[in-house]
């Protein structure tokens, strides 16, 4: 027990002494931190030794202390005689635990060679080189290590300085990474590019090609031919213009063109060729082109836009086709018609008067079958005479000469005296009235009234086993529309565009019935002299409606 407090006495004695030697040491260190001692003794294997700093140097030493750098002295053993703060921060130790320990401690396996090597230069030599350096976590610390020599009193001490590295690594790594991206980035963009100028070059050898086709192909067919732009501006034409109209490129391009075109057709070219512009719809206007040698030839031209992926026009092509010579022959074909019609008309006149005559004839002095052969004779002749009339007006309108008075037309009566005179020419039909009375217009009561039994005989014709037919009148503010509906065989949209030329019929074997292809292209001809509208709706197989509109008055 005495044995024991003895122990414990000696061990509390042992405690003081050693808190005072650290608190010496603290005391020490804090004072040569701070410069106010030059000198210390460490405590090695042989005894005391004393260090001096040679140049101590209060200035220099708070400098060190707060630079941002480790800063250590080591001697030959590679002690370390004194640290800064910031060398025990990077190490995760406090200041008192680091002095005196041996550098080593802080170097991991991985760097011990080199930081020997550099080590035993910097004894010589001013060196640099990076080092690992390990805390006592074993967390490794990228550094850069300056080596110096110090000259103290008592010999020569090493001073290290160790810039810490690991921002800059980091920096330097994702650096590297971005570098590596940048690269991957710029060789995508290169190869892409590469990709895009083939592309280009190909499309461009292509456009060259397509561009070399169509001029040969331009400059190979009998056409004259064009490009425009958007706007309207001309930018190509082929070689059969320049020979037709005998001008340069700079003459005709843009606008220029217009000089060309017979002065009589400029304005109805120019309406036609801004509304295709305009809606993107096909130009097709008939004009005569000014030749060479100043005489003018009728051309049909047709152009069509263009369009790119979004649907946006890129340019028109154009072609003007030389039709004097088909003009021509239609003027002598229309001339021979009127000629022949008006030929046939005089002894189609007294075949009538004589039939007529014999008609007038008592019941009893002609036999019964003779009475008959007249009627049918009469039936053949009404027919002729009918066909002979529209072959006239055929031939009048050509020459611009169908001409007849205007005044006011009672719709209604003239509704009511048509379908009377249907009903006895078709008794097997039967005829609808759906028209309302009291309906004027101005207008020629005749010449409507042919327009109406043409709607009627076509009707009539092309229904042959419906035989139902609504004759209507339908008022819209001002504008009265009268209609003949059928439920025969109908048209198709195509053959609803061309029905109103002029000897256009529907080329359909199953429903070829007698006639010529006039009636619709007179009655389109009455109802625009009449400042009216002239139109059908129909489907194939489900009947037709045709009908003509025009200004009521009172
Ligand atoms: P056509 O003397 O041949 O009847 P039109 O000018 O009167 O001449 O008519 C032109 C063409 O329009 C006809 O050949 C016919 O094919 C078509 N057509 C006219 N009316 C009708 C209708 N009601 N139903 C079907 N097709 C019709």
């Amino acid at each position: 027990m005495e044995q024991a407090k003895h122990t414990y006495d000696e061990l509390v004695n042992r405690n003081k002494e050693l808190q005072i030697q650290l608190e010496e040491a603290t005391d020490t260190i804090e004072a040569i931190r701070s410069g106010q001692v030059d000198a210390l003794i460490v405590k090695g294997d042989d005894g005391h030794q004393l260090y001096t700093l040679k140049t101590a140097d209060q200035t220099y030493r708070v400098f060190i202390e707060k630079m941002n750098e480790g800063a250590v002295t080591l001697n030959r053993f590679g002690v370390i005689l004194y640290c800064n703060s910031r060398f025990a921060t990077m190490m995760n130790l406090s200041l008192e635990k680091v002095i005196g320990l041996s550098f080593e401690t802080f170097i991991p396996e991985i760097s011990e060679d080199k930081f020997n090597e550099l080590i035993k230069k910097g004894w010589y030599e001013d060196c640099k080189g990076e080092i690992l350096l390990a805390n006592k976590e074993f967390q490794l610390t990228p550094c850069l290590v300056s080596c110096t020599t110090l000259d103290l009193d008592e010999g020569t001490a090493l001073s290290l300085i160790l810039t810490d590295l690991t921002s800059q690594k980091e920096a330097e790594w994702e650096l590297k990474v971005k570098n590596e991206q940048l690269l991957i980035a710029q060789n995508a963009a290169e190869k892409l590019n590469n990709e895009l100028e083939d592309t280009v070059r190909e499309r461009t050898n292509d456009l060259l090609i397509s561009r070399e086709h169509f001029k040969l192909l331009a400059n190979n067919i009998p056409q004259m031919t064009w490009t425009n732009l958007p706007g309207g501006e001309v930018d190509f034409y082929n070689q059969q213009w320049y020979n037709y109209t005998g001008r340069r490129y700079g003459e005709t391009a843009g606008w220029g063109w217009q000089q060309i075109v017979h002065p009589d057709d400029l304005s109805n070219t120019m309406d036609k060729y801004i509304n295709a512009l305009k809606t993107g719809e096909v130009f097709e206007v008939e004009n005569r082109y000014k030749k060479w040698d100043d005489t003018y030839r009728w051309h049909l031209n047709r152009a069509i836009p263009l369009h790119d992926d979004k649907g946006e026009i890129i340019f028109w092509v154009g072609t003007a086709t030389d039709i004097e010579d088909q003009k021509k022959e239609m003027d002598r074909k229309d001339e021979f018609i009127g000629i022949a019609s008006h030929e046939l008309k005089t002894p189609l006149t007294s075949l009538k008067g004589y039939l007529q005559l014999i008609t007038s004839y008592k019941k009893e002095e002609v036999p019964p079958v003779v009475k008959q052969y007249i009627e049918k004779a009469s039936v053949a002749i009404n027919k002729l005479q009918r066909l002979v009339n529209d072959l006239l007006d055929v031939s009048k309108i050509q020459a611009g000469k169908l001409e007849y008075a205007l005044s006011k037309v009672n719709l209604s009566e003239l509704m009511a005296s048509v379908i009377e005179n249907a009903r006895h020419i078709y008794p097997s039909y039967e005829f609808e009235n759906q028209s309302t009375s009291e309906l004027y217009t101005e207008g020629n009561a005749e010449r409507l009234e042919q327009v109406l039994m043409n709607f009627i005989n076509n009707a009539v014709k092309y229904s042959q086993s419906n035989k139902e037919i609504i004759l209507k009148t339908s008022v819209n503010d001002n504008t009265v529309r009268v209609s003949v509906t059928d439920f025969g065989i109908g048209l198709s949209e195509e053959q609803l565009d061309k029905i109103f030329e002029r000897f256009y019929r529907v080329e359909d074997k199953k429903f070829m019935t007698s006639g010529l292809g006039m009636g619709l292209y007179i009655s389109t001809e009455i109802i625009n002299n009449h400042h009216g509208k002239i139109g059908v709706e129909s489907e194939l197989g489900k009947g037709a409606t045709f009908y003509f509109e025009l200004q009521l008055i009172d």
